[in-house]
């Protein structure tokens, strides 16, 4: 069964449902449409991986550079530019001396994590794809294991399973502590460097990897993994969020694995085929937007989906 399938029965009538969804399928294309991928590129922290060229290097600047993706993307960039300027221009090639990478590393800092910590997380994923051809064979074999023995469970709970299962991986390959535990100097801070899906967390960082891994290539997404997009589930922040209560998409309050599927399944109406398209335009805009979740003539002015927002539509109707 598709994830579009699965999707809850939504209030009104069939024809006004059939209605609403072509009408917030329309604007988000717009969206979409008008957005200058490239040049909102040049802000994201997706840009660090379209600098190189190798698989490999790919790979690990991806998993490094979603790792790190807490707080104000501006922030974000400037300490990964430090960091991948520590690591050298083969960091695939970095990761195999641990030595010397964590010597490299040394003094660097980004919110809770430390330079040794980042240096463990790329030995660890640097040895994982070295045992399985690429980080995405060893993401694709968790993933088929999990479809093979737990074919009971819903898709997006054999993913969460896969990414949980990749992710002990990496950790024990490379000394990491598991979510929620401390390091062996007492530091909880390492543990949180890939978060641990099933603990109920949106694990919005590894979300975002995966998307970045697996979507066709667009300019964005790298489309690197044979892994289909219909698996993928939309990293859901606060920008996301936001727009998607606008848009009706989801009732939910907090930003839990549980709302990460709920709204892809939502978008998986308007493409089965691919629900995290309308991802990267949606959150480029709601950061540029400063939505204020209300209906506010100013700061809505040039909204791309204000004429689905359920907020003008309410005012709408009031008046
Ligand atoms: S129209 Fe205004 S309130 Fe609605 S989503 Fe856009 S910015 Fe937010």
């Amino acid at each position: 069964m598709t994830s579009a399938a699965r999707a809850r029965p939504r209030p009104g009538t069939p024809g006004k449902r059939v209605a609403r969804d072509a009408a917030v399928k329309a604007a988000l294309d717009v969206v979409r449409g008008r957005e200058d991928l490239i040049a909102r590129r040049a802000n994201d922290p997706v840009e660090f991986v379209h600098r190189h060229r190798a698989r490999a290097d790919r790979e690990l600047v991806a998993l490094l550079a979603a790792s790190c993706a807490f707080g104000n993307v501006k922030a974000i960039r400037l300490k990964l530019a430090e960091l991948l300027d520590r690591v050298g221009p083969r960091p695939a090639r970095a990761a195999d001396d641990p030595e010397a990478l964590t010597a490299r590393l040394l003094g660097f800092k980004h919110r809770v994590f430390r330079g040794e910590d980042l240096a463990k997380l790329l030995v660890g994923a640097r040895r994982v794809q070295r045992a399985a051809g690429s980080l995405g064979a060893a993401f694709q074999r968790e993933l088929a294991r999990v479809d093979r023995t737990r074919s009971d469970e819903e898709p997006e709970a054999r993913v969460r399973e896969a990414l949980a299962s990749f992710c002990d991986l990496i950790r024990a390959e490379g000394g990491l502590p598991r979510a929620g535990q401390v390091d062996p100097t007492g530091r909880r801070g390492p543990s949180h460097l890939l978060s641990d899906p099933r603990a109920g967390s949106g694990a919005k960082r590894l979300l975002l990897f995966l998307r970045w891994m697996v979507r066709p290539a667009d300019g964005i997404d790298l489309g690197l993994w044979k892994v289909s997009a219909q698996r993928l589930l939309v990293p859901v922040d606060v920008h996301i969020h936001k727009l998607a209560r606008n848009l009706g998409l989801t009732r939910r309050r907090d930003l839990s694995w549980r709302t990460s599927v709920e709204i892809t399944r939502a978008l998986a109406r308007f493409d089965p085929e691919d629900p995290t398209r309308y991802d990267f335009s949606l959150c480029h805009m709601g950061m540029v937007q400063r939505c204020p979740s209300r209906p506010d003539a100013a700061r809505c002015e040039g909204c791309g989906v204000q004429p689905v927002c359920v907020h003008w539509q309410r005012a709408k109707k009031a008046s």
